[in-house]
């Protein structure tokens, strides 16, 4: 492989990392004491980024959250150390606060800490707020993308987050809020009046109070909705149904968190582009062949 040519967005051909030369570009080195707060996207371990796999590379520590899978840590560099870092219930935000003071930690130990976690950092995964407790401490870090699950995640079922005949907005939110319960800071009667494509996260278990929130607001009880549970992984699972049968053709259609919920008539869009079902219906063919 020649040497590689690609620059980093700070301007210097900063590295000669195991990927970078693989692929032929310059990714960063990771520093000792830097923490790299990074996205492993929704599951499939291939759709991570060229940063994060140059991120597992070099890390001597890995403090993953529930969504992160054993493939992903499996790229893990031979000898890293594993933390766990996921909620087990409790008091989120005291739990956020010790994984934050954590990282700093082994920061300050003079570790490469790569916080990996699923979906986007930024996405509805509290990585803005690990980011300010850096700031706060002085660590200095980077911060990688991932593919979010409300995006590539629905890919995975066919269902595009936006498309020209049906609209031009989409709404990204979330069904929790810190306490667990329905967000009250969301404005549901504006969402429903101006979104035609609703993309919900962590919505499963308040879909009954969500699903009354949205029809008060003006839906109607037969807009499509698809609930797609582990989007990406083997055992994805899509649940296509309506606003208005959402809560019972959940439980009957066997839908279990994680999964993203999309409401809109983007989701007719998956009788057509269904391709992940299709390339598995290849796969069977083949076996039975
Ligand atoms: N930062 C993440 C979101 C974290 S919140 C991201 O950008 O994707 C956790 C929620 O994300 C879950 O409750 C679920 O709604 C969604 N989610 C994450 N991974 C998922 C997957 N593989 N399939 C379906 N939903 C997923």
């Amino acid at each position: 492989m020649s040497a590689p040519q690609g620059t980093t967005p700070e301007g210097t051909a900063s590295s000669d990392t195991a990927i970078g030369r693989e692929v032929g570009l310059a990714l960063p080195r990771f520093e000792p004491g830097w923490v790299w707060l990074c996205g492993a996207g929704p599951g499939d371990p291939g759709l991570l980024t060229l940063h994060a796999v140059n991120g597992l590379q070099q890390a001597d520590v890995l403090v993953y959250d529930a969504l992160v899978g054993p493939e992903v840590l499996g790229m893990a560099r031979p000898g890293a150390e594993l933390e766990y870092a996921g909620k087990r219930g409790g008091k989120p935000s005291l739990k956020q606060q010790d994984i934050s003071l954590r990282i700093v930690e082994l920061a300050r130990r003079g570790k490469r800490v790569l916080r990996l976690k699923g979906g986007d950092p930024f996405v509805f995964g509290r990585g803005g707020e690990e980011a300010l407790s850096l700031v706060e401490a002085g660590v200095p870090f980077r911060v990688l993308p991932g593919i979010s699950a409300g995006i590539g995640g629905l890919a995975y079922a066919g269902i595009p987050c936006t498309h020209r005949d049906t609209n031009s907005v989409v709404t990204f939110l979330t069904g929790h809020d810190a306490t667990g319960a329905t967000p009250d800071g969301i404005d549901w009667a504006s969402v429903a009046r101006g979104s035609p494509v609703v993309v919900m996260y962590m919505a499963l278990k308040h879909l009954d109070e969500i699903r009354g929130r949205l029809l008060a607001g003006g839906r109607r009880p037969d807009e499509p909705m698809a609930i797609v549970s582990h989007a990406s992984l083997p055992d994805q699972r899509v649940v296509e149904t309506t606003l208005g049968a959402c809560v019972e053709d959940a439980a009957a259609g066997g839908a279990v968190a994680p999964a993203m919920i999309v409401l809109g008539e983007v989701v007719r869009l998956r009788q057509a582009l269904d391709w992940l079902g299709a390339v598995q219906a290849r796969a069977a063919e083949r076996a039975d062949a």
